[in-house]
């Protein structure tokens, strides 16, 4: 689905890492899911988040984006992207929610977007609600890559969809940690592949299995 002009340009100049034909195949994939309520992990600046936000106002969802906002390894000063504009001065520490706020609030998307600052290790604990749409963009450790699909994936109701970001099946293209939870979620056969673009995987959670009536 297209994107309103004045969000397409503001996602353009917000700082991500998504590329505009994966942003659309996500919008496209989005657009078909369900209301209900969206999870996003990883909102960095708000690059992903309208995209994604703007299909959820659309079509009646609400969105929460969850981000401690002090970046991944691979944003930390010395790293590859690294982005010395995003140091808050008074900490020393990379800090992302003021250009989340700004990309929200610009977007017109704050009723639709609910912003949660926290790591994923302390929301996934108490998070109880059923989901029609995850998105993985995260942490690309193996470990948190994992914790991040543990947690929150069950969470997904049938029909739902689980769309993971930078899946790179060639080591030489990127880190594996999110290629390799794609794999376990094909393999523990509580999804199928629906979707590919990219760096981008579309799964879609099945259906509960039919009980036999007889
Ligand atoms: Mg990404």
């Amino acid at each position: 689905m297209r994107l309103d002009p004045g969000l397409a340009e503001l996602a353009a100049r917000t700082k991500g890492f998504m590329p505009d034909d994966e942003a659309a195949a996500l919008r496209q994939a989005a657009a078909a899911v369900a209301p209900g309520l969206w999870l996003e992990i990883g909102s960095y600046c708000g690059k992903s988040t309208v995209h994604l936000g703007s299909v959820a106002a659309e079509g009646g969802s609400h969105l929460v984006t969850l981000d401690h906002h002090h970046g991944s390894e691979e944003n930390q000063p010395g790293w590859q992207w690294h982005d010395q504009s995003l140091i808050d001065p008074r900490t020393g520490r990379l800090d992302t929610l003021p250009s989340l706020r700004r990309t929200l609030s610009e977007a017109g998307l704050e009723g639709t977007v609910s912003v949660l600052v926290a790591s994923t290790q302390q929301v996934a604990p108490w998070w109880t609600s059923p989901l029609t749409l995850l998105f993985l963009d995260g942490n690309h450790t193996e470990a948190v890559a994992q914790h991040d699909y543990a947690a929150f994936a069950r969470h997904l109701l049938p029909g739902g969809l689980l769309a993971v970001h930078d899946v790179f099946p060639d080591p030489r293209d990127g880190g594996q940690p999110p290629w390799h939870v794609v794999q376990r979620a094909l393999d523990e056969g509580t999804f199928t592949q629906v979707g590919t673009h990219g760096s981008l995987r579309l799964l879609e959670r099945a259906a509960a299995e039919a009980v036999d009536p007889s």
